[in-house]
């Protein structure tokens, strides 16, 4: 069907949509997928550390308990206890000194025996621990000290940062961990830091011990998504681009059906470009002009004018040709009824008619419509029904005709010899008019049996008493045999072709 303008921007913003229904599921795919990753570091790095708290307090426990069995000896003197300073060192596996307090003092060390050290409870998170970058033995390895104190005694015990700088190592493993004590911090590489924790860029989370006062901080670096990306979801990555192909095909296949001869003529009727053609027709004695048929022209911006054969059997399919058609009558009215005065007698206007809109009464509008732009007795409008696709008689359809008849409206059977009404057919819906195929009309003085069926024709309806027009007149030899044989109407080239309607006025004014 050569309807399809396919104009460059409609090919591309064809090409854009599909472009944008391939991409559309494959970026809203990997932005899930991006959520998705995003969830499942943050709660690796939840487990990262909730692990690690549960396993420096455990740590802490063996130190913490170190100090319990000491504090009872604070107080004594340094001689006498410092074995069991040692003692405590030398049992706990992470314990690396112990020391007795009286009175926020360190008087006894497990390495120094007696030792003298002001301490100040202040200095200790929540007075239980302090993360020290190093002491005079090992000025350069962190440590963590552990206090307990009851009045006046005090004992406490230091954690090596190794230990906890192992810990972070080997549960952080891709995690960045850090252990943070007051304004202190730790790191995997064992370094100790001073002042405000830089929270990490990929799933950060910090997490406070219940029990000891200090916390851990867990996250990623930054990148760490499209990293885990990357390295988890190939297979994902390539199921969606499968979806982002089938659903860029089917956006393709929708876009092509939607660019379908119907949708072209739902455009076509918006913008007017169905157009009524004028063909005159004649009376078969006097072969002046008792009227007209009204062809459609498809006025395409791209194919040029186009025949009807071509696009009405598709607008029949869709259910567009009722609204065509009304389109048609409204522009044959418009120009047909300011040259009404040069009509003489009344003029016949044939309006081809689809079976489609004979289902409901709105014909009957607009027929109404199309006749009150004339004055009454101007003309007479004929509605034109193919033999090839007769209505189906039913209780609406007999209203329909009982109606266009009380209107004035003439009935004709278009095509007619081609189908197979009946005699009852064409009374119950009181046909006015029979046309006689072209196909007939062409065979005069060439074949035999298709002259038998027109003098058949001719017969039948001067016995019915309907008019008759004959159509495809071409040659003076099938004007003058039909108007021998009495029909009333002649229509073809040899009269005049289709024309539009400028044209066909300006000839009407002349005849
Ligand atoms: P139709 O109703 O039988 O219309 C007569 C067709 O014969 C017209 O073709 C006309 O141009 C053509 N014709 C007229 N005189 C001669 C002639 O001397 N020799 C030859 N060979 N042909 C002649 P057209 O305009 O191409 O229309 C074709 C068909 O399309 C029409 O056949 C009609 O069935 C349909 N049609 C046209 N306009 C409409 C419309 O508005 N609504 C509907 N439903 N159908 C329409
Ligand atoms: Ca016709
Ligand atoms: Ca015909």
């Amino acid at each position: 069907m050569p309807l399809n303008a396919k104009t460059r921007r409609k090919r591309g913003k064809r090409l854009v949509v599909t472009l944008l229904s391939g991409l559309l599921p494959v970026l809203l795919g990997g932005v899930i997928l991006y959520m998705q990753a995003e969830r499942t570091l943050q709660q690796s790095t939840e487990l990262t550390a909730e692990e690690a708290v549960r396993q420096f307090e455990l740590i802490l426990d063996n130190t913490a308990q170190a100090a319990r069995e000491l504090l009872p000896l604070a107080g004594q003197p340094c001689n006498d206890v410092k074995l069991a300073l040692r003692e405590q060192v030398t049992r706990r596996p992470f314990v690396r000194s112990t020391n007795l307090v009286w009175d926020n003092n360190i008087y006894c060390s497990s390495l120094f025996g007696d030792y003298q050290e002001k301490i100040s409870a202040g200095d200790y998170s929540k007075g239980q621990l302090l993360l020290m970058k190093g002491n005079p033995v090992t000025p350069d390895t962190a440590l963590l000290v552990y206090r307990l104190s009851e009045g006046k005694q005090g004992a406490m015990s230091t954690l090596d940062g190794y230990h906890l700088s192992n810990v972070l190592r080997m549960i952080g493993r891709k995690t960045v961990l850090l252990l943070q004590v007051g304004p202190n911090w730790l790191s995997a590489d064992g370094a100790f830091h001073e002042g405000v924790l830089m929270a990490s860029p990929v799933a950060p989370i910090e997490l406070t011990s219940s029990r000891y006062a200090f916390e851990v901080a867990a996250g990623f670096p930054k990148g760490e998504t499209w990293r885990y990306m990357s390295s988890e979801y190939p297979p994902l990555f390539s199921l969606l681009i499968f979806f982002g192909m089938v659903s860029g095909a089917i956006g393709h296949v929708l876009q092509k059906r939607s660019s379908s001869p119907s949708h072209e003529m739902q455009r076509a009727l918006e913008s007017a470009e169905f157009v009524p053609y004028f063909q005159p027709v004649v009376h078969g004695d006097t072969k002046t002009w008792s009227g007209a048929e009204v062809l459609m022209r498809w006025n395409h911006p791209k194919e040029g004018l186009v025949r009807p054969d071509l696009f009405i059997p598709f607008a029949e399919h869709s259910g567009l040709i009722v609204p065509m058609t009304r389109s048609l009558m409204r522009q044959t009215a418009a120009l047909l009824a300011p040259a009404a005065s040069s009509f003489d007698g009344p003029f016949h206007i044939g309006i081809n008619i689809t079976a489609s809109h004979c289902k409901d009464l709105d014909l009957v509008e607009d027929c109404r419509e199309f006749l009150s732009a004339f004055a009454p007795g101007a003309i007479n409008l004929v509605l034109e029904l193919t033999e090839r696709e007769l209505i189906e008689p039913t209780a609406i359809t007999h209203q329909l005709f009982e109606q266009l008849h009380a209107l004035g409206v003439m009935i004709a059977i278009d095509d007619f010899g081609t189908g197979h009404s009946s005699l009852g057919y064409l009374r119950q819906f009181n046909v006015d008019f029979l046309k006689i195929d072209q196909s007939f009309v062409a065979m005069i003085g060439v074949d035999a049996l298709s002259r038998h069926i027109l003098d058949s024709i001719i017969e039948l309806s001067a016995k019915l008493d309907l008019g008759i027009v004959a159509e495809g007149v071409e040659t003076e030899a099938q004007s003058d045999y039909l108007a021998a044989h009495g029909v009333n109407f002649l229509q073809g080239y040899l009269f005049g072709r289709p024309m539009p309607g400028a044209e066909f006025i300006n000839a009407l004014r002349h005849h």
